[in-house]
């Protein structure tokens, strides 16, 4: 007897007619047929059902106010940093909470059920550190959020930034954040990565820069965390966000570069959709992408997952909580087109980024909390090119969210009546 029966599930590793069942909010079983009784019985239709979507890189005490206090005319990172200096003040743990909740709303309505969250502790007021302990708190029930302390204007050259990040660990933010090619000097940018892998070290954290995203081919911080991520043996505890200056680097330095940060199992975080935005703007033409050696790490072994960075705020006026628009971007943004590159990308928005946060008890194995999403979509290559309705959230083996199938009606003499966009699936795709 089991509480949930999903029936005929296609799995991302390309298995089908698959049932799961569900007992006590996990997963009991995951095999063809499954004969016994189910409190509620769900009928996957053969379409893909998968772990829920994990964004680990995210702002969420900026989200959903753009405009706020005025629009970012030029779209540039500078201009996003200097406006939320002026929205700051202003402020209030209402208004943050507020705006939090409901774009957890709309995450939740998306699958994406784990969060990793930057932190601003510039303000020494530490209002969005206090709002966002608030929220982790009431999303507890369906969103696994983690926090992350981030000095945004520098940790050096902020005034106040090395106390407040440090109140803001004592009150229970989980993760020491960093900017180092924010500070004034390659110089200080070095030695705040060997100050923040020291607290890290010192407090058992995790540690996830904001690290060389920018243009600048001779930027050198990931080396930094790197070689202090070993030092500190924090090998498989440290993260790279954006490492979007190694899209500029010399090929020699990166070939030594990669094994150096593989050494340190260092984990890596593109975030597609906004540096495909912010990157290249000192470019004329030839333009640079701006996204980091997504394929080349892989390649290497390195853990790389995907992130979203921004919704709706001061840097970024677009994004819809959907991992799959991220993974949409990233499979034109690198061409990798295949078959496998699309697994590889689907497993950047899921499995990878799930290894990153270090969650407990994900996936869709025995054992495992039964928390999956039925995608309108045969396979994850078909979902990161349909980025399709999330028909059922469930999350410990209960519905969060669901949606009607996206079926149209057509009037047209002698067609189909209806059109399914998960119908075109290409019939040998692999
Ligand atoms: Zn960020």
């Amino acid at each position: 007897m089991f509480d949930l029966l999903i029936r005929n599930a296609t799995l991302p590793d390309g298995r089908s007619g698959i049932d799961i069942g569900v007992r006590n909010g996990r997963i009991a079983a995951v095999e063809p047929g499954i004969a016994a009784e189910a409190g509620e019985v769900i009928d996957a239709a053969g379409q893909l059902v998968s772990p829920p979507f994990v964004d680990p890189h995210f702002h969420m005490d900026a989200t959903l106010s753009l405009g706020l206090p005025r629009m970012n005319v030029s779209g540039t990172l500078l201009e996003g940093i200097a406006l939320w200096g002026e929205l700051r003040p202003t402020l209030t743990h209402e208004a943050l909470v507020e705006r939090a909740m409901r774009y957890c709303d709309l995450a939740v309505s998306k699958g994406l059920l784990a969060i990793r969250s930057h932190v601003d502790v510039s303000d020494p007021r530490l209002v969005t550190a206090e709002a966002m302990l608030d929220v982790r708190e009431r999303v507890a029930p369906y969103i696994d959020l983690q926090l992350v302390a981030f000095p945004q204007d520098g940790y050096y050259r902020g005034p106040d930034a090395e106390a407040a990040l440090t109140r803001a660990l004592d009150m229970g933010v989980d993760i020491v954040g960093g900017i180092p090619h924010f500070e004034r000097t390659m110089a200080d940018g070095a030695r705040s990565v060997e100050a923040l892998c020291r607290i890290a070290a010192e407090r058992g954290l995790m540690v996830d820069m904001h690290c060389d995203e920018s243009d600048d081919p001779l930027s050198r911080h990931v080396e930094s965390l790197a070689a202090e991520t070993v030092r500190f043996g924090l090998q498989g505890r440290v993260t790279g966000s954006h490492l979007t200056s190694m899209h500029s680097m010399d090929n020699y330095y990166v070939s030594k570069l990669i094994p150096l940060m593989a050494e340190a199992d260092l984990r890596v975080i593109p975030n597609p959709l906004i540096n495909m935005m912010l990157q290249g703007r000192h470019d004329s033409y030839p333009k640079r992408r701006g996204l980091t050696r997504i394929p080349q790490l892989m390649e290497a072994g390195l853990t790389v997952g995907f992130g979203q960075d921004c919704v709706l705020d001061p840097w970024y006026s677009m994004g819809t909580g959907d991992l799959l628009d991220v993974a949409h971007m990233a499979m034109h943004a690198t061409q990798m087109g295949s078959g496998a590159d699309k697994r590889a990308l689907f497993d950047a928005v899921t499995v990878n980024s799930a290894k990153i946060m270090g969650l407990d008890g994900y996936g869709l194995e025995v054992g495992c909390n039964a928390d999956m999403v039925i995608l309108q979509a045969k396979d994850p290559a078909e979902a990161i090119r349909l980025r399709p309705h999330r028909l059922k959230v469930i999350r410990r083996g209960k519905l969060l969210a669901e949606i009607a199938p996206e079926v149209s009606r057509l009037s047209l003499d002698g067609r189909p009546a209806r059109v399914d966009p998960a119908d075109y699936a290409p019939r040998h795709a692999s």
